[in-house]
């Protein structure tokens, strides 16, 4: 068995582009580690948000449509993706997102770690996660952040999905992935490789009597799991076809390969290698500062240009 090791992104839907930008990196004061384009629609941004180096599973990207029709709740669906902070930060946390008008609930307990459950501009549902085990995390702080470094988000802890029954897709996770059931609380079944720290958790619930979801604004597009490079995706990728899952080739984005698929109940997921990363075409001082478009893309740059609403660094508050 050749086991995952985490969370390396996740990809969701937004708006327009620029309450996008000064949500997660005006507010939750995250870097925009890399302006490009979706490379399937490339009249659309793709927005990466991180640390500031862009370590492999600190990043949330997104898609900017700004007509999508609102998503269809329901199962088939990844539901939530939730950001660590350290321990004994909500407090700020709370205090900060009330201060700007963003739309935070009251603090919760799950599994034991506090955590504030927040919706974006767009009406994705993320959670801020004190958690104790994302201290051990590869982390830069991002000196321009207008958030201090002590409350900075240190990557993603986990996601959230909806199924219908979790039997298909549990033993999936299990036989593809290499996860092991952790835990149950108040109907989430809580899923972990190795340690099951930061980063390396899943919740699944079943719900049997909702419809199936659908993508719109406000959805996470797709979760991408870590794969240390090239011969492990390969592995990984075999273990997805001995589970009659239907991955793609591998393509080659540039600051990672990636293979798709869904997983049984639905999700798309993605394996995605930590290498090279996200300063393989940018220096590390200026990530996401100019637009970057793939080779094949270039010769369109002025036409792709005039397309792409213009963005402008948010206000620091
Ligand atoms: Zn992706």
């Amino acid at each position: 068995m050749n086991t995952i090791s985490g969370l390396h992104h996740v990809t969701a839907i937004a708006g327009p582009a620029q309450e996008n930008l000064n949500f997660y990196s005006g507010i939750l004061g995250m870097r925009l580690v890399k302006k490009s384009v979706n490379q399937d629609d490339p009249g659309t941004y793709h927005l990466f948000y991180a640390d500031a180096e862009g370590h492999p599973g600190t990043d949330i990207t997104f898609f900017p449509w700004a007509d999508l029709a609102p998503r269809r709740d329901g199962y088939g669906l990844s539901t939530e993706v939730s950001l660590a902070v350290p321990p004994g930060s909500l407090e700020f946390w709370s205090e900060r997102l009330t201060k700007l008008g963003a739309s935070a609930s009251q603090p919760e307990t799950r599994f034991g770690a506090k955590v504030l459950p927040v919706c974006d501009p767009h009406g994705l549902p993320i959670a801020l996660v004190e958690s104790e085990s994302s201290s051990g995390r590869p982390f830069t702080a991002w000196d321009r952040s207008p958030v201090p470094g002590q409350f900075q988000i240190r990557g993603l802890e986990s996601a959230r999905m909806l199924e219908h029954d979790l039997d298909d897709p549990a033993a999936f996770l299990r036989d593809a992935f290499g996860f092991h059931e952790m835990n149950e609380e108040n109907g989430w079944h809580r899923y972990g490789v190795g340690e099951g720290a930061s980063g390396q958790y899943l919740d699944l619930r079943a719900a049997p009597d909702e419809r199936r979801g659908a993508w719109g604004t406000g959805t996470i597009h797709h979760l991408a799991w870590r794969v240390a490079d090239d011969a492990q995706q390969l592995a990984v990728r075999e273990q997805v076809l001995r589970q009659g899952a239907q991955p793609t080739p591998v393509i080659d984005r540039f600051w990672f390969k990636s293979v798709y698929f869904r997983e049984p109940g639905g999700v798309l997921f993605e394996l995605a290698t930590d290498g090279p990363g996200f300063h393989v075409d940018e220096a590390m001082t200026s990530l996401g500062e100019s637009l970057v478009l793939p080779p094949w893309l270039e010769p369109n740059r002025d036409a792709i240009e005039r397309v792409l609403p213009k963005l402008t660094p948010p206000a620091t508050r």
